[in-house]
């Protein structure tokens, strides 16, 4: 059949009979049908508009004479058609199938509409079997004709992006196009061999219903349009829109037909924008912001429910979708109407960009409005509105404001403070300090500072133990313990060595005290008191106290021992003295005896009075030397002379060089000494025993030892046996009777003789009492 008909045809066929409407009317019927290279056109009111010469004489007409004439009479021979071609004019698809001047001809008839008007239909047919010999009624070339027009379809078919197929009512493919095998990768020939390929390959999800659907179809000899899944040979699953159309032949429902398209792409995009709308719908009612969009002609097209809470808009304004009835009812909420009313309708114009203004309403609200175009790629096609409530944040700014204001009115007056404090703190005369829970010097002053060898602000920050490394360990326990308990420590002393005064041992009096903050205690406060003089002063106080106690005592001891010793020859003294009188009274000379006695306690009596006397000249300072050469040898000779050996087994020895030692001095009072070192010799030897008396020289020096085996002295007196008073523990009162002035009147001329004396002793074996003098030149 030829599909080729040239458009001049058309315009001066039958239409020309035809009024200039009618014609009009069916130009783009004839228009589709040449595009679809259609061999038969029939109109709404099922005349032939156009058919195909070939066509035409197989129906037993000539194709002009056709036109014009109702389709069943022109197709009365081809009843097969003629029901396709009534099904196409009731808006169905249908592909049947029948015989036609000894060919098997298909035909697909395709109802065609304008905007939902049926225009009419249009039948496109090809020759499916080659046609038997003399079985033909079309003439010699016709059936070469036939086969051309035959392969052109199925390139055609094969061409289209679809499978394009063709079932038993058993949904057993009978044909693919070759696109079946693009589309699911299987061979063509599996879809037609095997009677149940449909069913193994189709989705198990949508088997069923998909199956329903085309059954349906073919009940009902109308076609569907449907999507189903298949599994594809590599295991994809392929969505596929299917058109499944029923073709009729020779009046009998026959096959199914349709068309297979691939939408996998498109069922995910759909899906992804979905979605996509789904998040966007639910970010959009889920924003604090009230938003509306409003398209170019002002409808509303989206809002959020926060917009319509906001402006307190009514169901009813929204669903009208009339932005500007939605503007005239919120105008009247605002302070500045007009101007508000006037800033919307900018915002319409064309080529305003995005745009932010403050809106306050009369109840005191405020919103923040920003306005954007809405743009579909390069066209603006509405504007967005977004509102945000900013009552409450601006109110708060105010709040913060009036704080700030506060704030630094309070600092200011912190500060004015806090100098009046530095003030005093840098110049109060004792160590004032504040110290972090780091330990760390917040605040110090200078005479704080001053005791680390610093000035304060060296020590701003610092930790005490970088400051005062020397009584860290002191003062860090008590600072903590201030800290942990919350209790001050008061007048507490302490003494140490500060980086001042490194090697002085100072002493001050310190307050630690807690520095809390509302919740706990975050520092200490330090005052210290310097005390080093006060306590000075203190233990010379002490010291002159013990003093004067020690000299209160040695007088007490003293008084009672002079007594004891001045009364003690007395009695003697007085017991001679009566036994002369009484041998005088008897006319008796006095018996030497007596006389003697009575004279050797007088002489006691005398030293004892010398010695007082000397001691207190000693302490006036009025000790008077007589200066001449002494020879020595003669003066210890005279000494040893002049000394009687108290008896009971008391031995007396003397040693003495040849050469004569003279020195310088009072030969009086250096033989008052020897005398002393002797009597003292024997007194303290109550056993008796051998006292030894050297002279030697030493050098420039002469040398006088005396030496006894009595108790010896003590180790730890011996320093304070030349002192004023001292008797050593060991020297009994009685039968030792001494006052303690006769070592301290030795050293005394001793050493004014520019000499030294000394003790060498062991406890219960004796003494030796030296001393030395310079010799004379
Ligand atoms: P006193 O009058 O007490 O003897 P001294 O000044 O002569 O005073 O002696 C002081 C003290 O030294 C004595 O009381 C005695 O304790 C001790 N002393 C002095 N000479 C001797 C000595 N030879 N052996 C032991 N003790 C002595």
């Amino acid at each position: 059949m030829n599909g080729d008909m040239p458009g001049a045809r058309h315009e001066a066929g039958p239409f020309g009979e035809a009024g200039h409407d009618e014609a009009a009317e069916r130009a783009p019927l004839l228009q589709v049908g040449r595009h679809l290279r259609a061999a038969l056109m029939v109109d709404d009111t099922g005349r032939v508009a156009w058919m195909d010469s070939v066509l035409a004489r197989a129906a037993g007409w000539e194709a002009e004479e056709a036109v014009g004439h109702s389709a069943s009479q022109v197709l009365a021979r081809l009843g097969w058609l003629e029901h396709a071609v009534t099904a196409g004019l009731r808006g169905h698809e249908a592909a049947c199938e029948g015989s036609g001047r000894g060919h098997r001809l298909q035909a697909l008839v395709l109802p065609v509409f304008d905007g939902g008007r049926l225009l009419g239909v249009c039948a496109r047919l090809r020759v499916v079997e080659p046609r038997t010999s003399g079985a033909v009624e079309a003439g010699g070339g016709d059936l070469d004709e036939l086969e051309r027009v035959r392969r052109r379809y199925e390139a055609i078919v094969d061409g289209i992006d679809g499978i394009v197929w063709e079932a038993n009512e058993d949904l057993r493919f009978t044909f693919v196009s070759r696109q079946s095998e693009r589309l699911l990768g299987f061979p063509r020939e599996q879809w037609v061999e095997q009677p149940d390929f449909w069913e193994r390959h189709v989705h198990p999800d949508d088997r069923d219903w998909a199956r329903a659907y085309c059954l349906r179809a073919f009940r009902e000899l109308r076609s569907h349009e449907f999507e189903y899944r298949m599994v594809a040979a590599d295991g994809r699953v392929v969505w596929l829109r299917a058109r499944v159309t029923v073709a009729i032949e020779d009046g009998q429902t026959a096959k199914l037909r349709g068309l297979l398209v691939d939408v996998t792409e498109q069922r995910l995009s759909r899906e992804r924008l979905e979605q996509a709308h789904s998040v966007l719908r639910a970010i959009f009612d889920s924003i604090t912001d009230g938003v509306v969009v409003v398209d170019v002609a002002r409808r509303i097209t989206a809002y959020n429910r926060r917009f319509q809470e906001m402006w307190g808009l009514s169901d009813e304004v929204m669903r009208s979708r009339d932005a500007q009835r939605a503007l005239m009812t919120a105008a009247p909420l605002v302070k500045d109407s007009r101007g508000f009313v006037e800033a919307i309708e900018r915002g319409y114009s064309p080529g305003e960009e995005t745009d932010v203004r403050m809106v306050e309403l009369i109840d005191g609200r405020v919103f923040e409005c920003t306005s954007k175009p809405q743009r579909l790629g390069d066209t603006t096609i509405g504007r967005v509105w977004s509102y945000r409530d900013m009552t409450s944040e601006r109110r708060a700014n105010i709040e913060r404001e009036r704080l700030l204001v506060a704030e630094q009115n309070a600092r200011e007056q912190m500060q004015e403070s806090f100098a009046l404090v530095d003030t005093f703190l840098a110049h109060a005369p004792v160590g004032l300090a504040f110290l972090d829970r780091d330990l760390r010097y917040l605040r110090i002053n200078d005479a704080l500072a001053a005791l680390h060898g610093r000035h304060r602000d060296e020590e701003l920050g610092r930790t005490l133990r970088e400051m005062n490394p020397l009584m860290a360990d002191t003062i860090e326990p008590r600072l903590r313990e201030v800290m942990e308990t919350g209790r001050s420590i008061s007048g507490l002393e302490v003494s140490g060595y500060v980086p001042a005064t490194p090697n002085a041992l100072r002493h001050w009096r310190v307050n630690y005290y807690p520095i809390r903050a509302p919740k706990a205690v975050v520092g200490v406060g330090v005052v210290v008191v310097e005390v080093t003089e006060e306590y000075r002063a203190q233990k010379e106080r002490e010291r002159l106290l013990r003093e004067a106690e020690e000299a209160i005592r040695v007088r007490d001891d003293f008084l009672s021992i002079a007594a004891h010793e001045l009364k003690t020859p007395l009695t003697p003294l007085k017991l001679h003295l009566q036994m002369m009188k009484q041998q005088a009274a008897a006319g008796n000379p006095p018996r030497e005896h007596h006389v003697d006695k009575a004279l050797a306690q007088v002489s006691r009596l005398a030293v004892l009075i010398h010695d007082l006397l000397d001691a207190t000249r000693i302490q006036a300072g009025r000790l008077e030397l007589r200066r001449e050469p002494v020879d020595l040898q003669s003066l210890v000779r005279e000494v040893l002379a002049q000394t009687t050996t108290p008896g009971h087994g008391h031995t007396l020895e003397h040693d003495e060089p040849e050469e004569p030692l003279v020195v310088t001095g009072d030969p009086g009072r250096l033989a008052q000494v020897l005398t002393n070192l002797l009597e003292n010799a024997f007194k303290y030897s109550p056993m008796g025993g051998l006292v030894q008396v050297s002279l030697a020289r030493e050098g420039d020096l002469a040398r006088v030892s005396v030496r006894d085996h009595g108790i010896g002295i003590p180790e730890d007196q011996r320093a304070h046996l030349f002192e004023r008073l001292f008797r050593a523990r060991n020297a009994p009162i009685s039968g030792f009777g001494g006052l303690g002035l006769g070592l301290y009147i030795c050293r005394d001329i001793v050493e004014r003789h520019g000499g030294r004396i000394w003790v060498e002793s062991e406890l219960g074996k004796g003494s030796t009492f030296r001393f030395t003098l310079p010799l004379a030149r």
